[in-house]
């Protein structure tokens, strides 16, 4: 059990922005800040710089020396040793870790996880869902992610790679992903993919309000301003809409099968706008669900927000301090 006067370090970081923050046991930011990554610059520099970052934060009156310090971190990673393994937000850091650097500075140990794991791990840990065993953490987002928490452990796969709900088939035949799998579920369901629909329907002719209302800008088209046009009546964007929401029943629906979680937490942009819709989308997991999860599917959306990240990176620090 954490010790609930202890505190744990924590990073968030993104190809954009390192966050940190000071961490109680249970789960209070004492202290937080955030600065830009500038991973071009180098991981040894952006490690000094997180290292500065932390050293100014307060601990809130607190003479207890940090457990240790957790790492949120985009991927791909090695999560044993903290090596980045070709990572395409922080090209600069492949085959690097931030630990030779931080380790000696900080005084403490560090972990690193991957922040898709460590998003489901933080909702086992804090929150709502506290002390579940076996949970999934999914984001629809500008990509869809996942994170797995089986029998209380974080599932990382033998290299480092679970967790890519993101790329099973949904819909064979129907859109294509960035990576270039066909019909997968983040290629039907993430923000660019809707985008993308209701772009392929403007080219083809179709009469629809989404192409005034994003100004004839192709980047305004947006999920969001497509779910608006869907709410305002417009009939293709209601249908590129519904071919999303399938995508996301289907997707949700298969991992429910699979894992048979406590929760299937969602977050992400596009989760987000759809929560006005969410019996619709409950629906659809149920038509693509066995029947034990016909009565009371266990979705739900994310509570812990913006500091998931954060929130991961310190329960893996009290683990492994554990
Ligand atoms: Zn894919």
């Amino acid at each position: 059990m954490v010790d609930q006067n202890s505190i744990a370090i924590a990073a968030d970081i993104g190809g954009t922005q390192m966050r940190a923050a000071i961490v109680t046991g249970d789960g209070e930011l004492i202290d937080r800040g955030a600065i830009a990554t500038q991973p071009d610059d180098g991981i040894e520099t952006a490690a000094n710089r997180l290292a500065d970052l932390v050293e100014s934060l307060d601990v809130g009156g607190r003479d207890t020396t940090p457990v240790g310090m957790g790492i949120s971190t985009a991927g791909p990673i090695d999560p044993a040793s903290g090596i980045y393994k070709n990572p395409p937000n922080l090209h600069a850091w492949d085959e690097k870790s931030m630990k030779p650097t931080l380790e000696p500075r900080l005084g403490v140990p560090v972990h690193v996880g991957h922040d898709a794991t460590l998003a489901a791990f933080a909702e086992t840990q804090f929150g709502p869902h506290k002390g579940a065993q076996n949970l999934l953490y999914v984001t629809v987002s500008t990509g869809v992610g996942g994170g797995i928490i089986a029998n209380g452990e974080m599932v990382t796969g033998a290299e480092g790679h679970a967790g890519e709900v993101g790329h099973i088939t949904v819909m064979p035949g129907a859109q294509a992903c960035n990576v270039g799998c066909d019909g997968c579920f983040e290629g039907n369901a993430s923000g660019p993919a809707i985008a993308k629909a209701a772009l392929a329907r403007i080219d083809a002719g179709d009469e629809t309000a989404i192409w005034s209302m994003a100004a004839q800008d192709r980047d305004q088209v947006t999920a969001k301003l497509i779910f608006e046009a869907a709410d305002n009546g417009d009939p293709v964007a209601a249908e590129v809409r519904a071919h999303a929401v399938k995508a996301v029943g289907i997707g949700l629906g298969s991992l429910l099968n699979i894992f048979d979680p406590e929760a299937l937490v969602v977050g992400g942009g596009v989760t987000t706008g759809l929560t006005d819709r969410w019996d619709e989308v409950v629906s659809e997991v149920k038509k693509f669900s066995l029947a034990h999860f016909q009565q009371d599917p266990p979705l739900h959306i994310t509570t812990l927000g913006d500091d998931v990240g954060l929130l991961g990176a310190a329960g893996l620090a009290f683990r492994r301090a554990g």
